[in-house]
């Protein structure tokens, strides 16, 4: 039984990103600095100040300048009650009238590809909602790395969309990093 929830087999595909003990905390914090990197990498593109390295980056709820409008992990105000409303991340380009929605996972690594789909649909809803509300071309851009940096096939078709130089390998390595600080954590708790 792993040593955390005593419910389970220890196994690494549990470890990594199956046990709903260690999702409370440090999933949670894996998957907030590949978003954080994704934000960071944004705001340079938009020319909007930040710390050189982007493990020094905190995303405030809204950033913004005379072009564009960041918001993190904000409740989308519909006039239609929407649930899912709250994309990690919305990205607004006053000048080019877009709006992109992303949405970051770090699912186990068998589910990569139907997390992608499930994320398309997911703000189906939302995105109708901004471009009648907003008048701005509205997108879903899921973003899904596998716990062990597995991604889908064409994943750059994706990123692309996101406004500045995302580097998939630099997203991967983030994860990756993340994955081996949960492994060395939980398998040194005697
Ligand atoms: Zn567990």
């Amino acid at each position: 039984m792993f040593r955390i929830c005593n419910k389970h087999q220890e196994t690494t595909d549990h470890l990594i990103s199956g046990c709903s003990e260690v999702a409370k905390t440090e999933y949670i914090q894996k998957h907030n600095q590949a978003a954080t990197y994704i934000h960071w990498a944004t705001c340079k593109h938009y020319n909007i100040k930040v710390k050189d390295k982007c493990y020094e980056h905190e995303p405030s709820s809204v950033t913004e300048n005379e072009e564009a409008t960041l918001l993190w992990d904000m409740p989308i105000q519909t006039v239609k009650e929407i649930k899912a409303n709250r994309p990690n991340m919305v990205v607004k380009d006053r000048k080019k009238r877009t709006c992109v929605l992303i949405d970051m996972s770090v699912p186990n690594k068998s589910n990569t590809s139907l997390k992608t789909i499930e994320n398309l649909s997911k703000y189906k809803d939302l995105e109708t909602e901004i471009e009648r509300m907003w008048r701005m071309r509205t997108t879903t851009v899921p973003v899904v790395i596998g716990a062990l940096g597995l991604i889908k096939k064409g994943m750059e078709k994706y990123t692309s969309k996101i406004p500045g130089n995302i580097e998939i390998q630099e997203l991967q390595k983030i994860v990756l990093q993340g994955t081996a600080h949960i492994l060395r954590k939980t398998l040194s708790i005697k």
